[in-house]
C-alpha cells in the first residue's frame, strides 16, 4: 500500500501536457484514467512514443507488429481524448540512453510547449521491497532522457541543431515532469471519472493483451485497472487515484 495521506493532489493550473513513454501501451496501464478527465476539462494532451512496439509480441515478426501496434496506440489515445500520437522511431526493447534520445525528446518538447511532461518509471523496479520486478531498459532510458529532455529544450545551445535544423525555438516552460508508475509517488489524480475509459482504451491493446494472457481481455484489463487504481485510494476518500513523482523545475 502506498502512504497515501501524504499525497498531494496533482496541479491543475496548466493547459498543455505531453506524455512521453517507450512503448504501446504505456499510458494505458493506469495514467490515461488522469488523462481522459484532464482533455474533458479542455486541457490539451499529446502522446509521443519513442517506439511502436514492434518487439512486444512473440508472434509477430516486427514490420507486422509495429503498424499494428501504433493503429492500437492511436485508438486507445481517442478513447480519452488524444489524438496527436508521434513516435521516434527507436528500436523497441534496444532504446538507448544517450545523446540522441535526449535531443528527439528536446525537440518534441519544443513542439509542443506543454507546461507538464509525463513520463513512465524511469527506476530499476516496479515498486520497492523484496522481490520487486525488474523493469524494462527501454523505460529507464526514455524517463531518463525525458526528465533530462525538459531542461534540454529550453537551452539553446546544448541541441543548436534544433533551431537551425527544424526551426524550433527553445521552450522554458516545462514546470513538472510527472513519473507515472513510481514506488515512490508524491501526487495522486482522482481517476474516478477517467477509469471506464481508461479500461477502455487499455482494450485497445487487444492483440498485444490477447498474446500476453489466456484470461478474457476485459476481465483481465478491468482487473488490472480497479486494482492498480485502489493502492492510493484513500486519498480520495476511498475513490481510484492515479499516483504520480512529480519533479518540478
Ligand atoms: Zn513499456
Amino acid at each position: 500500500m502506498i502512504d497515501d495521506e501524504n499525497l498531494l493532489e496533482m496541479p491543475g493550473d496548466w493547459q498543455r501536457a505531453l506524455c512521453v513513454v517507450a512503448h504501446p501501451d504505456d499510458l494505458e496501464y493506469g495514467c490515461a484514467a488522469a488523462i481522459a478527465a484532464w482533455t474533458d476539462e479542455g486541457k490539451e494532451v499529446a502522446y509521443v512514443l519513442a517506439t511502436r512496439g514492434e518487439a512486444g509480441i512473440d508472434t509477430l515478426a516486427p514490420d507486422v507488429c509495429g503498424p499494428l501496434r501504433e493503429q492500437e496506440q492511436r485508438d486507445s489515445a481517442a478513447v480519452v481524448g488524444v489524438d496527436t500520437v508521434e513516435f521516434l522511431d527507436h528500436r523497441d526493447g534496444v532504446i538507448e540512453y544517450g545523446l540522441d534520445l535526449r535531443r528527439d525528446i528536446a525537440a518534441a518538447i519544443r513542439r509542443h510547449r506543454p507546461e507538464l511532461v509525463i513520463t513512465l518509471n524511469h527506476r530499476d523496479t516496479w515498486g520497492g521491497g523484496p522481490g520487486a520486478p525488474w523493469n524494462t531498459p527501454d523505460h529507464l532510458a526514455v524517463g531518463r532522457a525525458t526528465l533530462d529532455a525538459a531542461a534540454d529544450a529550453g537551452n539553446r545551445w546544448i541541441f543548436p541543431e534544433l533551431t537551425e535544423e527544424q526551426g524550433l525555438a527553445p521552450w522554458n516552460g516545462v514546470r513538472w515532469v510527472a513519473v507515472a508508475a513510481s514506488s515512490t509517488p508524491t501526487h495522486a489524480a482522482d481517476a474516478t471519472p477517467g477509469l471506464d475509459r481508461a479500461i477502455r482504451s487499455l482494450l485497445c491493446h487487444r492483440a498485444y493483451i490477447e498474446a500476453l494472457t489466456d484470461e478474457d481481455p476485459e476481465a483481465y484489463v478491468r482487473d488490472f485497472l480497479t486494482t492498480a487504481t485502489s493502492r492510493a485510494s484513500t486519498r480520495f476518500g476511498d475513490r481510484p487515484a492515479v499516483t504520480f513523482e512529480l519533479f518540478g523545475r
